[in-house]
């Protein structure tokens, strides 16, 4: 990463990096600034340090920082709580702590200290970067050295830490950067949180790799991301399904000029074949493509230019080079190669487990592979239900659901059923009936399929990636 900045800055020199509300920073800047928070921090190689806010240019100076003083960063959700921090700081042992203090009207500050971190290693990020330090010259690191620990979403249960070393990070960084043909003169929207690996790996590492200008959104608001689509000419889009429905249900879009977005990558949970469609005909995306990918092996599969519109629609693409795909006997997803992560965070037990003697990862993840290699996701193995001896994968109805006019948004579970053992039961957003849904679903789907219960709701629970949590609605 040291490296990768350096040659940034003198490729790209005043071509802008980043651009948020009135500011503007330029590659060559960005060294700068990177130089002097790096030697602010005053850390050794290998520490650890973790950063809690969202996107910002602070946000992703802070963490340059940290690669380029040779440390491991680590990034925590910007929702979380102090004590979920907290615990994080612990499970790392953290030499600093980098806070966005005052994001969402909290006091970060004050609860950190509540939750009992030494007020030694906490630091704001305003202060941080009003810190008078002259710059420091790159640490040594090598490409095997641990980069950064990443937390998984926390959709199945408690979020693990999967450690990437700089290879890794860099490496699949470009491979994206490449089969999308990002450029210089893209700019690039970014609605991941940089915490996540599609918003600091997809994001920030690949502007560095393209020279391609990055516009950092600190929370998803729907008018703010059309507005700079319209106004500043974004090209590129990546994002969860949800950005794209909620872009297309939009009040008043047919009126914007979104003409400007060339490519949308989305992936990250089940994408609806149908939202594929409306991306192309109503939002006139020229290249929509999709991927699959996970914190532990940041991107395994993805289209590329020249896939047909059924194979973009229908599956999330081939393994990009350097990576491996294989179905297990249990129709498992297993992936191998360079951008598999080491491990998890001090857990080798979890790591063997996920893992194998053979290097393979079991993703949890069931899907097939047809006669190109392109991935279709079925479902989570932890999703799957079992009716009446049937198994059940909630996204296979969940995509038939999501056709039916009046449908905005869906997600189905199974909950347990005296006679059949599970039964699904399908949460609806939209002006359906839960008769029309079970009407539509009869016709379209086999009887075990059919969701026996259905709940109107005005929205369903997600996570910052997107992903709906389950969990909760099994227990609600
Ligand atoms: P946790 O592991 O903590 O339960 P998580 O698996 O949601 O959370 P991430 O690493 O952010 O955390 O997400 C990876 C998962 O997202 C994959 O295992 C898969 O279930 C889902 N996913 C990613 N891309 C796609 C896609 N294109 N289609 C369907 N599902 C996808
Ligand atoms: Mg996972």
């Amino acid at each position: 990463m040291p490296a990768l900045l350096r040659d940034a800055a003198e490729r790209f020199g005043d071509h802008a990096a980043y651009r948020e509300g009135d500011r503007t920073v330029s590659y060559a800047e960005l060294l700068r600034l990177v130089e002097r928070t790096s030697a602010a921090y005053g850390i050794a190689s290998g520490d650890r340090v973790v950063i809690w806010g969202p996107n910002s240019i602070d946000w992703a100076v802070a963490a340059l920082a940290v690669s380029y003083a040779g440390g491991v960063l680590v990034p925590v959700n910007s929702r979380y709580v102090g004590a979920e921090v907290a615990d994080v700081v612990e499970r790392t042992s953290a030499a600093r702590v980098v806070v966005h203090d005052g994001f969402l009207g909290r006091d970060q500050v004050q609860e950190l200290r509540d939750a009992g971190v030494d007020a030694g290693v906490v630091t704001t990020l305003a202060d941080l970067m009003a810190t008078e330090a002259a710059g420091a010259a790159p640490a040594d690191v090598t490409p095997d050295d641990v980069a950064d620990i990443l937390f998984t979403s926390g959709t199945t249960g408690r979020s693990k830490g999967a450690m990437s070393a700089h290879r890794q990070t860099v490496g699949v960084a470009r491979a994206w950067a490449e089969l999308g043909g990002v450029r210089q003169d893209d700019r690039y929207l970014v609605v991941n949180p940089f915490f996540h690996s599609f918003g600091y790996k997809i994001g920030i590492v690949v502007g560095l790799l393209t020279g391609a200008t990055l516009y950092p959104l600190a929370t998803f608001d729907l008018d703010e991301t059309m507005r700079l689509i319209e106004e500043e000419r974004i090209t590129v889009l990546p994002g969860a399904p949800t950005i794209f429905t909620s872009l297309l249900n939009a009040p008043g879009r047919e009126e914007r000029d979104l003409s400007s977005l060339r490519l949308a990558v989305t992936g990250a949970a089940v994408v609806p074949v149908v939202l594929i469609e409306r991306m192309r005909d109503e939002l006139r995306i020229d290249q929509v493509v999709t991927a699959f990918g996970m914190t532990e092996a940041v991107v395994v599969t993805m289209c590329r230019e020249g896939d047909s519109a059924e194979t973009v629609a229908s599956t999330n693409g081939r393994a990009i080079p350097g990576m491996e795909t294989r179905i297990a006997d249990n129709g498992e997803l297993l992936v191998r190669g360079d951008y598999v992560m080491l491990g998890y965070l001090d857990d080798p037990e979890a790591t063997a487990e996920a893992i194998d003697a053979d290097g393979w990862l079991h993703t949890g993840d069931v899907g097939t592979l047809d006669e190109h290699g392109n991935l279709a996701i079925t479902d989570r193995l932890k999703d799957m239900y079992i009716s009446g001896g049937f198994n059940v994968y909630p996204a296979e109805v969940e995509q038939t659901l999501a056709r039916l006019d009046g449908v905005a948004d869906v997600a189905v579970v199974g909950v347990p059923d005296d006679r059949m053992g599970e039964v699904g039961k399908a949460f609806v957003v939209g002006t359906a009936t839960p008769d029309d849904v079970i009407a539509f679903a009869k016709e379209r789907l086999a009887n075990f399929k059919v969701p026996r219960y259905v709940e109107v709701v005005d929205g369903l629970p997600r996570n910052l990636s997107g992903k709906v949590l389950k969990n909760e609605l099994r227990g609600g």
